[in-house]
């Protein structure tokens, strides 16, 4: 999974196509990710006590990995990610994620 929990992405496909929005959750095996604001169904709220009004919340839904492009924190592009292994000051490797427009860490 090149997308990770925190990221922004775009919407790339669906109703909310050009949208944007932070990652709030991944589900590696179904290759889904829930993202803050996109994919919004009504929920309905029964009330919780005699007297109080149900409600209807909107929630959204996990949407395919495929529909999103991530945005990259640095320079704000829809992008790719790739990954690069680097030596650390140990002599250690690392992986890092990079964007494939700017080349940068993200
Ligand atoms: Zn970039």
């Amino acid at each position: 999974m090149k997308i990770k929990k925190g990221d922004q992405v775009l919407i790339i496909s669906g109703k909310d196509r050009a949208r944007k929005g932070k990652v709030l959750k991944i589900f590696p095996k179904e290759e889904k990710i829930l993202v803050e604001g996109i994919n919004l169904h009504k929920k309905h709220i029964r009330p919780k006590k005699e007297g109080e009004k149900g409600q209807i919340i909107q929630v959204p839904s996990p949407l395919d990995i495929s529909d999103v492009k991530l945005i990259c924190s640095k320079c704000k592009k829809a992008t790719r990610a790739g990954y690069k292994i680097i030596l650390n000051i140990k002599n250690k490797k690392s992986k890092i994620r990079i964007c494939k427009k700017c080349d940068q860490e993200i």
